[in-house]
C-alpha cells in the first residue's frame, strides 16, 4: 500500500541539530519523531556498550525489524547519524544537516564527548561523510543539505521541510 504521508530522514554528524529539528518538525506537522538512539537503547537493538566511544554497538538487522511496521505506514521522521541502512523504498526525503567546525566543537564539548569521539566526529563533518553516504544511498533529487549553525537557519530549514511536505501531499493525493 502506498504511503499517505512521507518518511523523512534527518541525518548528519552528532551535534548538527538532528534531534532539535526532528522534535520541532514533529510538533509542527504531526509527523512522528523516530529517535533511533532511543529505539536502540529501549528495544535492545545492540550487541553491547562500547566503553571507548561511550555508545551502543548497533545491531542493524534488529533495528530495522523493530521499526519496519511503523515506518512502512509513513509519516515518520527518522533521527539518526547514519542513513545508508534504511531501504530506499522506505524513504521520501533525506535532510543532511551541516555545521561549521567551531560550532560543532563547542556543541560536542558541551556534551562532554570523549576526546577520541570528539575528534572523529569533527573530522567526519569536515569530510562530509554523512552527505556522501546520503548521496550514495538515495536518489540525488531526494537528498538536501541544510546549514544548522543558528536558530534562524533552523527556522528556515523547518519552513522548507514543511513546504516540501505540503507539496508531497498534493502530489500524492488519492
Ligand atoms: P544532534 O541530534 O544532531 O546530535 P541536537 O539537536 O541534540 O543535535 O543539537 C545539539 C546542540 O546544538 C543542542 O544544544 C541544540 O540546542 C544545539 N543546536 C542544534 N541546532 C542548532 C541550530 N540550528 N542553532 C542553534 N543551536 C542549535
Ligand atoms: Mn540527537
Amino acid at each position: 500500500m502506498a504511503r499517505t504521508s512521507p518518511n523523512i530522514i534527518i541525518t548528519g554528524t552528532p551535534g548538527v541539530g538532528k534531534t532539535s529539528h526532528a522534535e520541532q518538525l514533529a510538533e509542527r506537522t504531526g509527523l512522528k519523531h523516530i529517535s533511533i538512539n532511543t529505539i536502540v537503547k529501549d528495544r535492545e537493538c545492540h550487541e553491547g556498550w562500547d566503553e571507548e566511544y561511550q555508545s551502543w554497538i548497533v545491531d542493524e538487522d534488529k533495528l530495522l525489524d523493530a521499526i519496519e511496521d511503523e515506518v512502512k505506514q509513513g509519516g515518520c521522521i527518522i533521527d539518526w547519524h547514519a542513513c545508508d541502512l534504511f531501504p530506499k523504498s522506505w524513504i521520501d526525503l533525506v535532510v543532511v544537516l551541516r555545521v561549521d567546525t567551531a560550532t560543532l566543537y563547542d556543541r560536542l564539548t558541551a556534551r562532554k564527548y570523549p576526546e577520541v569521539k570528539l575528534q572523529e566526529n569533527i573530522d567526519s563533518e569536515i569530510m562530509q561523510v554523512l552527505l556522501d553516504e546520503a548521496r550514495e544511498s538515495y536518489d540525488e533529487e531526494i537528498v538536501v543539505e541544510l546549514q544548522s549553525a543558528t536558530a534562524e537557519e533552523m527556522d528556515s530549514n523547518l519552513e522548507r521541510i514543511e513546504a516540501w511536505l505540503k507539496q508531497w501531499k498534493e502530489n500524492n493525493a488519492a
